[in-house]
């Protein structure tokens, strides 16, 4: 995944100004930084969510949504940009699921519909997801009946039932008491430890961003301050910026 010099403005306000990056196939790169310094915003544009107003991103070398005609910066087909953001998975704060479906309903949804699987297909592997997250025994429940760190495993199961080539987790233990924190973080953990998958990951839990990520980007500003492996961002960080974020929050 690339980001070349990309924008994100809302009406006036730039929140994204000439970034450049790139995650490598595999990677688990982690955005830290202040509120509002636009972690969320990259992952939404990643997702398709929301759409940059300058520059391109590229996944697997593909552009995303736009890419350059004739020095012309030229907006993508509809079926392109469905095309690729199949191939992408994200876990939200506040879950997401669809209320009036149950568990399972919620997990084969997009599998059915976006990558035509049978429904028979769809529902054997929802099941091993959901043994993976420890709720097999939820699959006919609606999601209002579990509780939020039980809502969040099914949410997780519902990004892995699409083989996501790359899963964007936004803030995915914000919401949850603290007591379950670490079993929504465990299952993630397993999930890094036993697939492939890229990784993009906004959070708080900085131990968790040292278990998983191989690579931290420290965000102010919309700019990217400092880039680091978790040993040295955490330990020993080069910027005054990011020092002094992380003594306010570790
Ligand atoms: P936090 O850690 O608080 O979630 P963040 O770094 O993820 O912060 P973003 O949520 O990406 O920050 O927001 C960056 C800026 O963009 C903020 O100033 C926010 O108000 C603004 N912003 C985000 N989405 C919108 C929107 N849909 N319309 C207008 N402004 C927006």
């Amino acid at each position: 995944m690339r980001f070349q010099d990309v924008e994100k403005r809302f009406g006036d306000h730039v929140v994204l100004k000439n970034l450049d990056f790139t995650v490598n196939k595999g990677d688990r790169v982690t955005l830290i930084g202040p509120s509002g310094s636009g972690k969320t915003t990259i992952l939404r544009l990643v997702m398709t969510l929301e759409e940059a107003t300058g520059g391109y991103i590229f996944i697997d070398g593909q552009p995303l949504t736009h890419e350059e005609r004739g020095g012309k910066r030229v907006e993508l087909k509809e079926r392109h940009k469905n095309e690729i953001r199949k191939r992408i998975g994200m876990v939200f704060q506040q879950f997401n699921l669809f209320p009036n479906m149950t568990v399972i309903e919620n997990i084969i949804e997009a599998p059915v519909h976006v990558l035509g699987l049978s429904k028979k297909a769809a529902k054997e592997k929802a099941m091993g997801l959901l043994e993976q997250v420890g709720l097999a025994d939820k699959a006919d429940a609606h999601p209002l009946e579990l509780s939020g760190g039980q809502q969040q495993r099914v949410a997780i199961a519902r990004a892995l039932a699409m083989d996501p080539e790359i899963l964007l987790l936004d803030e995915v233990t914000s919401a949850l008491d603290p007591e379950i924190v670490g079993d929504v973080l465990g299952i993630l953990r397993d999930v890094a430890e036993t697939t492939d998958i890229t990784m993009l990951i906004v959070t708080h839990e900085m131990q968790f961003a040292r278990d998983v990520s191989n690579r931290v980007l420290m965000f102010d500003g919309g700019h990217i301050v400092e880039e680091a492996s978790p040993e040295v961002m955490f330990t020993d960080p080069k910027e005054e910026r990011t020092r002094a974020f992380l003594s306010a929050v570790l």
